[in-house]
């Protein structure tokens, strides 16, 4: 992540196993007589990043399908960049 107001590079590492929380379909159909065990229809990860340079703190969401493959990232206050940056 590079920060938008100063340009430092913050690294981070995503540990998704841990770190992403499982989106459920939500089945709005009470009633029901089986039951079925919910399946996860994708995840979601939050991360919040702050530099040491200034206190512009970013924001990152991804989105994963059910497969754990990114479909979606939104970031805040900054840009991704390659990890090659990172040391
Ligand atoms: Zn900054």
């Amino acid at each position: 992540m590079r920060c938008n107001r100063c340009g430092e590079v913050v690294c981070t590492r995503v540990e998704k196993a841990y770190e992403m929380e499982a989106e459920y379909e939500s089945t709005g159909e009470a009633g029901t007589d089986e039951y079925e065990v919910p399946r996860p229809v994708g995840y979601l990860l939050h991360k919040d990043l702050l530099g040491t340079q200034c206190q512009n703190l970013m924001h990152v969401t991804m989105h994963f399908d059910a497969h754990r493959d990114i479909i979606h990232r939104e970031v805040e206050g900054g840009e991704l960049v390659e990890a090659a940056d990172c040391e």
